[in-house]
This record gives C-alpha cells, structure tokens and sequence, in this order.
C-alpha cells in the first residue's frame, strides 16, 4: 500500500508502510473506527495505553523512588539503588536484566527484545545524590520516569506488534562522575545498536521537551617552582603561587572579553606553605563552561593560554591535569515535537519550538550531553511543586511528594509514547537521525 506523508518542510514523499509490523495496530484502530494512516490516532492510542499501563504500576513505582530517595548515595556507590532497580526488573516479564553492567559495579541494562527487526529506543536510569543533600537532584524520579517509560513501551510494543527493542540503563554518578560517558566508551550504546535515547529531569519552573545544558570541563592546574630563603635570597627561587596569582589575573581580564554564556570559575587549593619561603609548589581547580562544545574549545584555549602566562612569566612548571567534562546537551527536535505534544495532551503547556528551546535553556551540565553528541537524545525537563530549585535541600524534600511521583510518572507517559513513535514511524526516525548529522556537522571543532 503506497500512502503520503508529511514530513520535513512540507515535502510530500512516498513511503511503503510494512503491514505486517503495524498489524495489531492496525486492527486495533479498525476498530476504534479510526484510518490507520492518522499519526494523530496512533498516539492517542499509544497514549491511552501506556497511561494505564503506568498507572497499574505507580504504587509499585512509588516505594522505588522512596527508598532511593531516603538512602542518598554518591557516584559510583549507588548500591542500593542498583539492587532496588535490577531486582525489580528482574520481576518484570520479557526482560534480560545485567546487574554491574560493563565493569561498574552500580550500572546495569534490561534489554525488551520483540525478536523482529526495528529500531532501538533508550532510558536512561539516573539514581545518584549530592553530598550533604540527598536527593536534591531528584534522581530518584528520573529513575521511576525511565523505569515506567521502557516498560511502558515495551509492553506496548508486545501489544501492538511492533519490531525493535526497548533497553533501560541504569547511568549512575551524573553529579560530576560521568557515568555515561563511562558506559558509552565501553559501547553499552553501541553494542545493542541503540538509535535514539531518551531521559528527563525535574525542575521548579516549566515543563520543557527541549532541554539544553552548558559544556564543560574542569582541570587541575599546578605549578612547581623552586624554594629559597624569602628574605634571605629570594632571587634563587622561583615562586609558584606567584605563577598561579598572575595565572588568576590573566582570567579576570579575559573575563571581560567573553562571550554571553562563558564561565570560568576557579579556586587555589595550595598556596604554598609559609610566607618565609619562596612558594615552591601552588594548585588550583578550574571549571570553563559554554553554551557550546564547540565554543568551550575555543573557549579553554584561551583560558589555558592564561595558565601559560603564568608560567612564562615566573619560570615555574605548569601542570594541567583533565580532571572530568561535559559535552552541552543538544536536544533532537524532532522527537521534542512529539513529546511536546504528548505533555501538552497531559495538561502542559510547553510552548511552541523557538520558545521552548529559550525555555529549556540551563547554565547546568549532564553526561547526558555527551549522549546528545552520540545518537538523537531528548532529556524532557518536568516541574514539581517546590520553591527551591535542584541542589538545594528544599529540592529534596519536593522530590519526595505524592505530586513529584505524578509529575514523574507524567514525564514517564511522554517518554514511552515518544519511543513508541520512533518506533512506528520510519519518518521520524529519519528525521531525528538527519537533525544528528547536520548537528554534528555544524559542532565540528575544526
Ligand atoms: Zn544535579
Ligand atoms: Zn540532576
């Protein structure tokens, strides 16, 4: 059967749909009276059916999310966590859980597999807390969105007969460890295939499908010089704090050339060991953030160029260590239309595209930002009631409300609906992909 389509600036193309992948489907819209060609009608149908696929398992949902919301645990020691979640994946029909997945002890993934060709979606699981301040990320939700989406769609995969797998991983240590760019340089994503990937994040102020976050790095910067007496001789010495003081100084008068969006932001560590001695050893720890990866590139070079300085002009050794950084997280637009208005069909109000990418926008960073520069991601942004926002205790508190869990569970109803689409539509599979490659393209650091 030969149908149009509307796709991509109002072209019009011709696209074969394969009967035998949309079958059920089809049937099942036959007889809600409704064509089998509406997207419209399929998502509503999806809609319906992964809203009370995830309702039956919100009060199951909800003692998960508390218990690692009440045991906060820091990157790469989320024990509990890892063992809540594989347990009860291990429980759920038809999927193949691997506990420690990849070397990391607190990592795991669940493959659903429908055991016909299609594409692979993805969740990402995050569970790690904040020193001192548990959950005041609220990762503990972002668990139970993902968790309900895959098994949401993978159930709904079964139901409709659609081709592809649906996998869960579980990325821990997001707050600053990089658990996800862990598991994609050991090719957990590649390995099973994956195309696209899917994650949220609550927030105090909107709902947004198109969340943006800064790149970043931070660096150990160290600088050894030569001890001497301070009064007696100083001339015999080379005085590394002073390396560092005009280092810092170089930055503050660069700050003034910086772009909108550039931050950098550091602290001494070691500032030598007595006033009497020329300081032979000085240290420091300093983040560079931008809107971009490819502006943090030319961004650090010139940041790095003030750490030469400081060194050039003492005579000290400069040592710069890479101690973690962040790719920006670049939304995949084309699956935040969808999303967008599955929210928007569950009582949200995200604005159109233009204003829901300013909306989205955040000087924060994620290891989620690295899967946006490896396959089409989208990381839905959800409000919960509270009137501190993430890193702050009262954010902890609010992830732990009764309303938090519906928002959860809401983001959760977008995120299945939004890969059960991707599985469905060839189009806009091809559309995601195409947005990544020309994203790709225009981020290259040449
Ligand atoms: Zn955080
Ligand atoms: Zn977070």
């Amino acid at each position: 059967m030969q149908i149009l389509l509307d796709i991509v600036d109002d072209d019009y193309v011709e696209v074969s749909t394969n009967e035998d992948k949309n079958e059920a489907l089809n049937q099942m819209l036959a007889d809600l009276g409704i064509p089998s060609t509406s997207n419209a009608s399929r998502q509503d149908v999806y809609l319906d059916f992964v809203s009370t696929y995830i309702e039956s398992i919100s009060e199951t949902l909800r003692p998960i999310s508390l218990k690692i919301h009440d045991n906060p645990e820091l990157n790469f020691k989320e024990f509990i966590a890892h063992e809540t979640l594989t347990k009860f994946m291990k429980t759920r029909k038809g999927w193949a859980v691997t506990p420690s997945a990849y070397g990391i002890e607190t990592a795991f993934i669940a493959v659903y597999d429908s055991g016909k060709n299609g594409p692979v979606i993805s969740y990402n699981a995050e569970y790690d807390a904040l020193t001192g301040i548990g959950h005041s990320c609220g990762h503990n939700l972002i668990a139970i969105a993902s968790v309900g989406a895959a098994l949401a769609a993978g159930a709904a995969m079964t139901k409709f007969n659609l081709g592809g797998k649906v996998i869960l991983l579980g990325t821990p240590a997001e707050e600053g460890g990089g658990g996800k760019i862990k598991l994609l340089d050991a090719g957990a994503y590649s390995d099973h295939k994956v195309d696209i990937n899917l994650i949220s994040h609550p927030g105090k102020v909107h709902d947004t499908a198109l969340s943006r976050t800064n790149a970043y790095v931070n660096t150990k910067i160290e600088y050894f010089g030569k001890e001497a007496h301070a009064a007696a001789a100083p001339w015999e010495g080379i005085n590394a704090l002073d390396a560092l003081i005009t280092a810092y100084n170089a930055l503050s008068v660069l700050r003034q050339q910086t772009m909108p969006g550039d931050i950098i932001q550091g602290h001494i560590t070691d500032g030598g060991s007595a006033p009497n001695i020329i300081h032979a050893y000085a240290a420091g720890i300093f983040v560079v953030r931008a809107t971009s990866k490819k502006r943090l590139e030319v961004l650090k070079k010139k940041v790095f160029k003030c750490f030469e300085a400081g060194a050039e002009a003492t005579g000290a050794t400069l040592k710069m260590t890479h101690i973690m950084g962040y790719d920006d997280h670049v939304p995949n637009k084309a699956m935040g239309k969808v999303c967008r208005a599955v929210m928007n069909k569950l009582g949200s109000d995200i604005p159109e595209e233009q204003m829901d990418l300013i909306q989205g926008a955040t000087q924060a960073s994620t290891d989620q930002g690295n899967i946006s520069y490896a396959m089409p991601s989208l990381s839905l942004g959800f409000k919960i009631e509270s009137v501190e926002g993430p890193h702050n205790p009262g954010f902890a508190e609010a992830a732990r409300t009764r309303e938090a869990h519906v928002a959860a569970l809401r983001a959760g109803k977008a995120l299945a609906v939004t890969g059960l689409e991707v599985l469905s539509d060839e189009n806009l599979l091809k559309a995601a992909k195409k947005e990544f490659e020309d994203m790709l393209k225009s981020q290259r650091v040449d």
